[in-house]
């Protein structure tokens, strides 16, 4: 797959990006929807991710499932997928409402070699510490969450494993959940996308081209600006929407239309019970990946059911 060179020029142009501002700033409310950058909508199913992160005692995650369980949803479609400690993905599985909750990995393991045929089949072995995909294959979890911005800081992965990760984990069947984001300081020198089109690409490249055709549906793009992710700031609605619909474009550009269309995208980053509605509302935001506030079921309820507010904004159920 070639760089994209001529189109992330162009939408760089076509995108300035605003720099960061506190959720307590006074914010300037979106006039109209209009005003913002469409580049086109998706026809995804709204998606809420709870990542639990490395949290949770067997009382407490106990506690979070029996919530979870009693949460009343709206009735409005909506894919909710939470992500336990590998310690507790046995316990939500067995105790939460299949009918309503699919489980996550934080994570899969894979050895960063260059394997030319993407076929990845020597990853179970002498990996102390490590979870494989074909493992969480064989358990039957149908989702990991791949390439947070915490493994990049904290564990150095890099955006090549990140990519390798996600290849691998299609390869054994599982969904991903693959995030994105700038740190403040490249937000504040104006590569935001340029960032974001980078940890793209890096995916692209290892997903073989006869296999695109299902990266919609198995692949979800969680767009997660690092500076917002635990701390309270949360990127204006426009912010959300002008990344959203310039990954839009991206995928349009260098994947397909067809992949642009059904990919769905997620914001996450402090996204709350109070906040969660203002920013469905855009066309773009296919749902939310939520860390803090999915660890308290009903505020996570209330997240899964502003999938109602986006329906309605968007016209169609
Ligand atoms: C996250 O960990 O993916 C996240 C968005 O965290 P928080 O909601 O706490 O900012």
């Amino acid at each position: 797959m070639t760089p994209p060179t001529s189109s992330l020029r162009m939408a760089l142009r076509a995108a300035p990006l605003r720099s960061v501002q506190s959720s307590h700033a006074p914010r300037r409310a979106p006039s109209s929807r209009r005003a913002l950058q469409v580049f086109s909508e998706g026809n995804g199913r709204f998606i809420v991710g709870g990542n639990w992160k490395c949290n949770g005692t067997k009382a407490s995650v106990t506690a979070l499932i029996d919530e979870l369980n009693a949460g009343q949803l709206s009735g409005a479609k909506v894919d909710i997928v939470v992500a336990p400690t590998f310690l507790h993905i046995h316990t939500a599985m067995a105790g939460l409402d299949a009918s309503r909750f699919q489980v996550a990995a934080q994570n899969s393991w894979v050895e960063d070699f260059n394997d030319p045929t993407h076929h990845y089949d020597s990853n179970t072995g002498a990996f102390t510490g490590e979870v494989s995909a074909e493992m969480l294959e064989d358990m039957g979890i149908p989702w990991v969450i791949l390439g947070h911005s915490e493994r990049r800081t904290l564990m150095g992965e890099t955006d090549a494993i990140v990519g390798k990760k996600v290849a691998h984990a299609r390869f054994h069947g599982l969904n991903v959940i693959a995030c994105v984001g700038e740190t403040l300081a490249e937000r504040e020198s104006n590569s935001t996308l340029e960032v974001i089109f980078r940890q793209l690409q890096a995916v692209a490249d290892e997903i073989d081209d006869r296999e695109h055709s299902s990266w919609g549906s198995q692949v979800v793009i969680a767009y997660e600006p690092v500076w917002a992710i635990g701390t309270g700031k949360v990127a204006t609605p426009e912010q959300v929407q002008e990344v959203h619909a310039a990954i839009r474009k991206w995928l349009a550009d260098n994947v397909s239309a067809e992949v642009s269309k059904a990919t769905r995208i997620q914001y996450g980053g402090s996204v709350n019970a109070g906040n969660c509605e203002e920013l469905a509302k855009f066309s773009d935001v296919d749902g939310f990946l939520v860390g803090g506030a999915s660890l308290k079921g009903e505020d996570f309820i209330k997240i899964c059911n502003s999938s109602a507010v986006h329906y309605k904004a968007v016209g169609r159920m």
